[in-house]
């Protein structure tokens, strides 16, 4: 593990934390410590905020092509290092190898697709109607920006916010998650490389969240907050950043409906499921949650399913062949262990898997369960892990209802041979995204991004963009 791995990265340097603490972090297949990393304090969190206001006037002043350049440049040696970040994701998150590198390439079109974007950002001229002042529009960079990012993908959710705010001539602060802070910091000397300067980017690591994060938002130079993570913290950073009247983007939790409708293409539907339930083990906002199977299909559809889950091999995600790797931790394992107890107690009949394997290593291997009933737990929160909760439908009606019933809203996905059927659903279904016969949404040049608690904004495609600019008008007599 290279050196610099341990520390934070201020205004272009390495540094230990203020206090000279520092936390673990820990390999999820074993259990085993990778290495400590320098615990950032409320001080170190004002010298990223120092570090970032005195780069920001030049970074916002290049021009749009020479920021474009930096983040092709990046994009370029990134791909060249991509072996090793996949191989980093995989130490410090636990995710098996195919998931790691799918990931390593998710995250690394950021950088392609904002160095493109970069320069695609117009304004317009205009006329006012009465007056016959002329109204210019343009879009300005929006200044410092807090991006706060969680451990499930330790690389694609810090490039899926440091692609747009650089591109739109932002400086940033970056606050990893503690359970994966070494991809973030791996980065590093690629943008260094890449060309860019001190003070643009700057990470910290840190095991007191609340205290740094909350002390940036109370600081009036920050003025975006770009957070992935729960909507319990995405709440609370929403009232921090009310203070300051700080732009908000908030990417949070999901609770995905996975529609079969009775004229669905069953295998095709299946390897939707594998690949909506378990990609990333099922550590994704994005993972289905709710499996809703037209009556007629329950049965050729779970024997499918159920049949390709039980090929998957379970182990050390850097081992070949692993086909799903170590849970992020205990907690995780535990919370999914205790979904799928509840949903048997309650009735669900286990078709695989269900049994939490002994240590060492934060395991869960697949699992299916069908006929689960209403009132199972795993239902109403997010299962975040490879366990797949099957439940019938007869109507369209009804189940764009059953659908519907839920807090949240960030991505839904329906399979059916009709594509009008499936346009009218995806149209009464609220939530951001729709897999209309794919199981996977997430794409760089796509806006990504929920309604209801799944939250406010979009990331990625040209709305990512907007996140981290400011709409100027010059109203002018000509
Ligand atoms: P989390 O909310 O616990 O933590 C996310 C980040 O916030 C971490 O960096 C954490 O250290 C930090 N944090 C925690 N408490 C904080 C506080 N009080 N103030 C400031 N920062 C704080 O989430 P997690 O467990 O890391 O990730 C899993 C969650 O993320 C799931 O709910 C998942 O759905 C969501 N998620 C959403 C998306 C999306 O795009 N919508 C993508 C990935 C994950």
């Amino acid at each position: 593990m290279p050196d610099f791995l341990n520390k934070l990265y201020i205004g272009g340097e390495w540094r230990d934390g203020d206090n000279g603490k520092v936390f673990d972090v820990l390999n999820p297949a074993d259990e085993t410590v990778l290495t400590t990393v320098a615990d950032g304090t409320v001080e170190d969190a004002m010298a990223c905020l120092d570090a970032a206001e005195s780069a920001f006037p030049s970074w916002a002043a290049r021009s749009p092509r020479e920021r474009g350049e930096v983040l092709r440049r990046a994009f370029d040696i990134y791909m060249e290092r991509i072996e090793d970040i996949a191989r980093l994701i995989t130490l410090e998150n636990g995710k098996a190898g195919a998931d790691a590198i799918g990931e390593a390439k998710y995250a690394g079109e950021f950088f392609r697709w904002y160095a493109e974007e970069a320069v695609r950002s117009v304004g317009y001229l205009g006329m006012a109607p009465s007056s016959g002042a002329r109204l210019m529009v343009q879009q300005k960079p929006a200044g410092i920006a807090v991006l706060v990012t969680p451990w499930n993908y330790p690389a694609a959710m810090g490039t899926r916010k440091i692609g747009p705010a650089l591109a739109a001539g932002c400086t940033v602060v970056v606050k990893p998650a503690s359970e994966t802070p070494l991809t973030m910091l791996a980065l590093v000397p690629i943008l260094e490389e890449a060309g860019v300067p001190p003070g643009v980017i700057n990470i910290l690591p840190s095991r007191s969240s609340g205290a740094v994060v909350g002390a940036m938002l109370a600081d009036r130079r920050v003025r975006v907050v770009s957070f992935t993570g729960s909507t319990e913290v995405g709440r609370k950073l929403l009232h921090a950043a009310a203070d300051n009247v700080v732009k908000p983007a908030m990417e949070l939790g999901g609770n995905a409906p996975f529609i079969v409708c009775h004229d669905a293409d069953v295998e095709a539907a299946a390897e939707g499921l594998m690949v909506a339930k378990m990609r990333n083990l099922g550590e994704a906002c994005t993972a289905a949650n709710r499996i809703y199977v037209h009556e007629n299909l329950e049965e050729p559809f779970v024997d499918a399913f159920t049949a390709k889950m039980a090929k998957l091999k379970m182990g050390d995600g850097l081992k070949t062949g692993t086909d799903v790797g170590a849970l992020v931790n205990a907690e995780t394992r535990d919370k999914i262990d205790h979904f799928v107890r509840d949903a048997v107690q309650k009735g669900a009949k286990v078709k695989l898997g269900g049994i939490r394997p002994n240590g060492p290593g934060f395991f869960y291997p697949p699992t299916v369960l069908a006929e689960v009933p209403d009132n199972a737990e795993c239902l109403r929160d997010e299962i975040f892990g490879p366990v797949a909760a099957i439940q019938t439908f007869s109507d369209e009606n009804e189940i764009i209802e059953r659908a519907n019933d839920t807090e949240y809203g960030l991505v839904a996905y329906v399979y059916t041979g009709d594509m009008s059927r499936g346009l009218r659903i995806s149209e009464q279904l609220e939530f951001g995204m729709i897999g209309l016969n794919r199981g996977l949404v997430s794409d760089p040049a796509a806006p990504f991004g929920g309604v209801k608690q799944s939250g406010l904004g979009r990331e990625g495609g040209k709305e990512g963009l907007l996140e981290f600019q400011e709409t100027q008008y010059i109203s002018a007599e000509w």
